[in-house]
């Protein structure tokens, strides 16, 4: 019997999810059961989530795999490579594609294309018509999705635009929001806008997403879905943390990455940014969990900021023990539904922690105390001016009190700056020398905080030891060791030489 191999490509996940699958392994089905003279190889090549139109696939994906296979003469003469159409091989520049398909038919593989059942051997290669057709079906297959994505970029880059200059992007608005008649703003509903404003008054008073998710579930308050006494904790927990509560756009995950910007001033707020940024500080674990039995290191420093870089979903930390051990993971992997494999926590922690967090922090610590000092003296130079011009009058003027009272409150005031930077000169020398304990709770938790007022997230790629780092404050840091230490200060010196926000290690 001859051998059959079938290449299944998904250009995105939620293709993976739909029935994309489904239907190329139908297809792959139905000509065994045609060509009952083939059998089919149990190892299929599949790319999940690679957009195969640039060629990513070639390089990084199964169906490079596949390629070394075929030129170590692995696979052999007279095998058949099963793909939907010739587009799920070639949505990239039409001489790579040609002469991909060539590659494999002149290694005397068949390729079949089961959309259309077409046949391409290694005689198509002297078949001018075959080629042609292969060549017009990729070329169309590649126009299509440049276009589209095309067409998407700016499509979303006006709306954007737009929206940042104050127009509607799209009809759905928060819950607390409704688009006015006008469709140029938005009306608060307040009945519901006061909903909101409660939760967060009762999370400033600290009370846990669980008490207040009961307390709006006892007054039979409507959740953001429009439902009765629905609430629960992690609604609550998201709420908190949305920042349309103070007007802001944010841009869904997906599109962050192709680095659009949240957008301020959108909505109408309906908090105050303190009172949010109050809210945000607030301790994240319930009230219960902070005894002296509790085990430091079920605070997870990283909690929420974590995502798998080859799936996307958040990575969860399993098998923590009294220790500190205990693994990243994948949230998807326990579905087998991504193949990231885990990584150690102790060490992930010590180069992210050492590395990262507290380095960047005092940085950014220092970088303040800077901007304060310089604005105190600033002041003290303006206020010993005029002290000086006071004292000058006073030797010249005939009558002196006033000018006595004047230079008196001069001086008390230089004295009062005075006392403030030194306060602030050693406020930053120990926030530079802050010496954290990792095993004390309120210092994990004081990291935590600083992690996620820092961190935007972190993109983790476990089977290389790295992640991708973004920060709050735009920059973004790829191939951050997490297996070796980095010295914070070369980045910022490299990042500084090449005058850029990112920087790949
Ligand atoms: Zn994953």
């Amino acid at each position: 019997m001859k051998k059959a191999i079938a290449y299944l490509r998904f250009s995105s996940l939620q293709q993976a999810k739909g029935d994309s699958a489904r239907r190329q392994k139908k297809l792959i089905d139905e000509w065994l059961i045609h060509n009952p003279d083939y059998y089919l190889d149990p190892v299929t090549y599949e790319d999940m989530g690679l957009s195969a139109w640039r060629g990513h696939h070639a390089v990084r994906g199964a169906f490079a795999v596949f390629m070394v296979a075929v030129e170590q003469g692995l696979v052999g003469h007279g095998t058949v490579l099963l793909i939907e159409s010739l587009d799920r091989l070639s949505r990239e520049k039409i001489g790579e594609a040609t002469g991909r398909l060539r590659a494999v038919l002149e290694a005397g593989i068949d390729v079949v294309t089961l959309s259309d059942n077409v046949r391409y051997t290694r005689g198509s290669l002297d078949d001018p018509f075959a080629i042609i057709r292969a060549i017009l079906i990729a070329q169309r297959a590649n126009e299509e999705s440049e276009m589209k994505s095309r067409r998407m970029r700016a499509a979303w880059a006006e709306k954007r635009k737009a929206a940042a200059a104050g127009i509607i992007m799209t009809t759905k608005c928060p819950y607390w929001l409704k688009v006015n008649d006008a469709r140029d703003g938005f009306d608060v509903l307040e009945e519901r806008a006061e909903v909101i404003r409660s939760v967060f008054r009762m999370r400033l008073e600290g009370m846990s997403f669980v008490r207040i998710s009961c307390a709006l579930n006892a007054q039979g308050k409507e959740n953001l879905k429009g439902k009765v006494s629905q609430w629960n904790s992690s609604s609550i927990e998201r709420l908190v943390r949305k920042k349309a509560v103070i007007g802001y756009l944010v841009p869904s995950h997906q599109c962050t990455a192709t680095e659009a910007e949240e957008i301020p001033d959108y909505y109408p707020p309906i908090m105050s940014e303190e009172d949010f940024a109050r809210a945000q500080l607030m301790y994240r674990e319930p009230e219960s969990r902070r005894d002296g039995n509790f085990n430091p290191y079920l605070i997870n420093i990283f909690r929420g900021l974590m995502r798998c870089g080859m799936c996307g979903h958040a990575i969860i930390l399993t098998g923590i023990s009294v220790k500190g051990y205990g693994y990243y993971v994948c949230s998807m992997r326990r579905q087998n539904r991504c193949e990231a494999v885990t990584i150690r926590r102790d060490l992930t922690d010590r180069y992210l922690i050492n590395g990262l967090v507290q380095e960047a922090s005092a940085a950014n610590g220092r970088v303040s105390a800077e901007d304060t000092l310089r604005r105190l003296t600033a002041r003290h130079l303006q206020l010993t001016g005029s002290l000086h011009n006071v004292i000058r009058a006073i030797e010249i003027a005939p009558d002196v009190t006033e000018l006595c009272e004047r230079a008196k409150s001069l001086s008390g005031e230089i004295k009062r700056l005075e006392g403030e930077m030194a306060g602030v000169r050693q406020m930053s020398d120990c926030a530079t020398a802050a010496d954290l304990n990792l095993l004390d709770i309120s210092d994990r938790r004081a990291c935590q905080l600083t992690a996620s007022s820092l961190i935007r997230e972190i993109r983790m790629h476990t089977g290389s030891k790295t992640c991708d780092v973004f920060l709050n404050n735009g920059m973004r840091i790829y191939n951050f060791p997490l297996a070796r230490q980095v010295s914070w200060s070369s980045i910022l010196d490299a990042m500084a030489y090449l005058g850029e926000e990112e920087i790949y290690m």
